[in-house]
């Protein structure tokens, strides 16, 4: 016996549907066409034929009429396609192009996934530190991000972006593990030094202790899987994760190692707000080949009509930090 709640519904007038400012997200290239179409199904789908957020695609390079025709056909909400200005991608001139291109031979030659393309460190630095400077996405508060070719495999059936808002959330995530310590060997010491320099910035009650085991001294590399994310760009614009984007992106390790997006937004959320402000979307079925987060709460697993294995989730996979965040929270 399945009960499922009304849905609030865009084109209905009442008052009592409320909805947030916030917006579906995309970075993708034309070639991602087809798999920007796959992830968008599965959303619009799972969620947001209910609700009706906007899309908003961004791109290096200007989208092109194929792939602008096969993403509008697939929703009713209004979409926008925005290019991304030159000095918010591109590697910034006072980079020392030497040490940069030696560091991308010597992680191809110890074969780092990425470790050789400057198109990868230009996406991590632009979702580290920019994206939500995009004009386009000056109008709203929170985004969810999207990647092609991932998948939603529960109904969400309660709005995400007024959970947030109502609960004074700042990041949710849905997968949670490891980070390759190769691609990030200063990160910590410059966020350890950025801690001690402004120590105004830090949250009294922050998730440090999540991602360290030693009182601070050595990452153990937990961080949020930043494919999903569903955040307040309040709080990326703000004072404190401003500096300490700015303190990071002066380091130049963006492109002196490979500084993913993922471990720098993690660590920011967990430094400079309180673990209150975190929250992992247990509701939300999600995959991002290779790993697939699915809800193992039954009730949940049915309320969703989720279409993954509960017995696969990545929850309990060796390498996942799940077990780590859940006792931490506790
Ligand atoms: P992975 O998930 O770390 O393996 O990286 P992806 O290849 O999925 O890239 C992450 C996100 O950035 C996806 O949304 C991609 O579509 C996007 N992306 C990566 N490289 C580029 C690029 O050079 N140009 C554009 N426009 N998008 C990119
Ligand atoms: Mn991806």
């Amino acid at each position: 016996e399945f009960e499922s709640a009304p849905l609030p519904n865009a084109t209905d007038s009442s008052p009592l549907v409320r909805r947030a400012n916030a917006t579906l997200l995309m970075l993708a290239r034309n070639s991602d066409a087809d798999g920007a179409v796959r992830s968008m199904r599965d959303l619009e789908d799972r969620f947001n034929r209910n609700f009706q957020y906007p899309w908003v695609f961004l791109n290096d390079e200007p989208f092109d009429d194929n792939f602008k025709k096969r993403v509008s056909v697939l929703t009713t909400a209004p979409v926008s396609f925005g290019v991304i200005p030159k000095d918010m991608w591109h590697q910034p001139p006072w980079i020392d192009e030497e040490r940069a291109s030696a560091a991308r031979q010597k992680m191809v030659d110890d074969n780092i996934i990425y470790g050789g393309s400057l198109s990868y460190r230009n996406m991590c630095r632009f979702n580290s530190g920019f994206f939500y400077r995009h004009e386009l996405l000056q109008p709203y508060r929170y985004y969810w991000r999207v990647e092609p070719d991932v998948h939603f495999h529960c109904n969400i059936n309660i709005d995400p972006f007024v959970y947030m808002q109502d609960n004074n959330k700042t990041y949710g995530f849905t997968i949670t593990m490891y980070e390759f310590q190769a691609t990030i060997p200063t990160l910590w010491s410059a966020v350890r030094e950025f801690a001690a320099l402004n120590p105004q910035y830090v949250a009294r009650d922050n998730s440090m202790g999540f991602m360290s085991d030693d009182g601070g001294t050595k990452y153990n590399g937990c961080h949020f899987w930043s494919n999903f994310e569903i955040a307040d760009m309040d709080f990326w614009r703000g004072e404190a994760y401003s500096a300490f984007f700015n303190y990071l992106d002066s380091k130049g390790g963006f492109y002196y190692e490979r500084w993913g997006d993922a471990p720098v937004h993690s660590i920011g959320a967990a430094l400079l707000t309180s673990r209150s402000q975190i929250q992992f979307f247990r509701e939300v079925g999600y995959e991002h080949n290779p790993y697939t987060h699915c809800p193992k709460e039954e009730d949940l697993w049915e309320r969703g009509r989720c279409s993954c294995d509960p017995a696969r989730s990545f929850d309990y996979d060796g390498y996942s930090c799940m077990s780590r965040w859940e006792k931490f929270m506790d």
